[in-house]
């Protein structure tokens, strides 16, 4: 066997990195509903090359059902870690004293800590390519400010990450991240945006959000020059670049020769980790070819897809984005200020969404007490100590799990592990201080939707 000398990694590890992204909206039982504006009317292509590179543009409207992955694209994703692992929790079982077999991608190994940055390096290589100089973006918590600060830091792309204010002062250590990378961090509301500016006038001591930060980041990416914006979830093209950890974990499968899953699970934030982990495997159950079930975990506090309604909406606070079809809460709504700050946006994926009409995906929601408890004794079984995101799934698996030994029945569940949750301790130390609130919100004011049909 062959051994790169540098890499010190056989060629048959590297192989298991696909070179195609895979396209579900060939494959879905019916068409993404189009952007469209709140007069009704379509939003064209070009409309949004105003705010995003033309490549990911046509990625985004692509029929096609395999999508090169650009050769420097894929060689960042081998230099960052990939294929990442794929582990079988072994321990984790014996505890359980499930019959069920469980396996997890695990994407924490990715230098940010999870799998944010797959998109990320597509991004920054495309603005590369066509001659973009700075990209900007909003982060709260910062997973994805971090993902594409490396990611601009790879090739060579200035990054301007609008940070809510908040988290900006309370947790410093994913600022500092970014700034490491060479990224401008900046607190959002700032005084660089008539956005930002109009709300520091009338209130100066606003939080933020990441409403806010998004409209700032637009702004910004529309009135600067060689500038355009960046979007870490929600997009059919950032789901499609995720793709590479499905694909991954179908083939480690296959050269482990295990069964063909019972079980897929993942925890769903706007959906991009789900999605990638879950439509290899969809392409094959919509084909009629694997009789799996599809779990798609969120907190109970933002429960977009056990009690939104599927209907046109804004993707950001202030009303800025195009209006997209999908299980919303209303671009208004404001989560419970919950530990999995990745998972408190209000809607999902127009992909996933159609996926929940369809019944092919089934949704679950967790509190968050629930949700620690269960990331703790994974921790304890599997030495890794989940993002309170990916604990979601966690907590689902365990459940299955033990509904496997109740029914005594040879489960195979898979999940994808989004990432780690070393820089999320303080979620960690409120659970263990027993300081967790499970508040969950009441009712959902929707009456301020735009009236869109389509
Ligand atoms: C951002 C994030 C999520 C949620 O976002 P998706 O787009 O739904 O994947 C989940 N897990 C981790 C670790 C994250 O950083």
């Amino acid at each position: 066997m062959a051994i790169d000398p540098i890499k010190l990694r056989a060629p048959q590890v590297e192989e298991i990195v696909p070179k195609h992204w895979y396209n579900i909206v060939p494959d879905l039982p019916e068409p993404v509903p189009p952007p469209r504006k709140p007069d009704g009317s379509i939003v064209k292509p070009e409309e949004l090359e105003a705010v995003f590179p033309k490549e990911l543009v046509r990625q985004e409207t692509s029929m096609e059902r395999y999508i090169a992955i650009p050769e420097p694209v894929r060689q960042a994703y081998l230099e960052i870690g990939r294929p990442t692992p794929l582990l079988r929790a072994r321990r984790l079982e014996e505890r359980l004293g499930t019959p069920a077999k469980i396996y997890y991608k695990y994407e924490g190994v990715i230098p940010t800590g999870s799998h944010k940055a797959n998109t990320a390096i597509a991004q920054a290589y495309m603005a590369s390519q066509e001659g973009i100089e700075r990209l900007t973006t909003e982060t709260g918590a910062g997973q994805w400010g971090s993902a594409l600060a490396l990611a601009g830091a790879l090739f060579g792309i200035k990054v301007r990450v609008y940070m809510v204010r908040v988290s900006y002062e309370q947790k410093p250590y994913r600022r500092v991240l970014m700034q490491i990378y060479g990224a401008e961090v900046v607190p959002s509301p700032s005084k660089l945006t008539s956005v930002g500016r109009k709300i520091l006038e009338e209130d100066p001591d606003n939080p933020g959000s990441l409403g806010i930060a998004i409209s700032e980041a637009i702004e910004d990416a529309l009135t600067n020059p060689n500038t355009k914006y960046s979007l870490g979830s929600v997009l059919n093209a950032v789901l499609l670049h995720q793709t590479v950890i499905g694909q991954e974990a179908m083939k480690q499968l296959e050269l482990l020769g295990e069964e063909p899953p019972t079980h897929l699970v993942g925890a769903v934030g706007g959906g991009s980790n789900f999605g990638g982990f879950t439509y290899p495997f969809i392409k094959e159950k919509l084909r009629g070819k694997l009789d799996a079930e599809v779990i798609a975990v969120e907190p109970k506090a933002a429960p977009s897809m056990t009690k939104g309604v599927y209907a046109y909406d804004y993707g950001d606070t202030a009303g800025l984005t195009p209006l997209i079809k999908m299980h919303t809460l209303g671009h208004r709504f404001i989560p419970p200020p919950i530990h999995a700050g990745g998972l408190r946006y209000h809607g999902v994926a127009p992909t996933l969404s159609i996926l929940l009409n369809h019944g092919v995906v089934k949704p679950v929601a967790y509190k968050q007490t629930e949700v620690f408890e269960a990331a703790r004794f994974f921790a304890q079984a599997e030495g890794i100590v989940p993002a309170p995101e990916s604990a979601h799934a966690v907590k689902a698996v365990i459940d299955l799990a033990r509904e496997a030994k109740k029914k005594n029945e040879k489960r195979i569940i898979v999940f994808n592990l989004s990432g780690h949750g070393l820089l999320d301790l303080k979620g960690y130390e409120d659970y263990l201080a027993g300081r967790l609130e499970d508040t969950e919100p009441e009712s959902f004011d929707l009456s301020y939707l735009p009236k869109v049909e389509g």
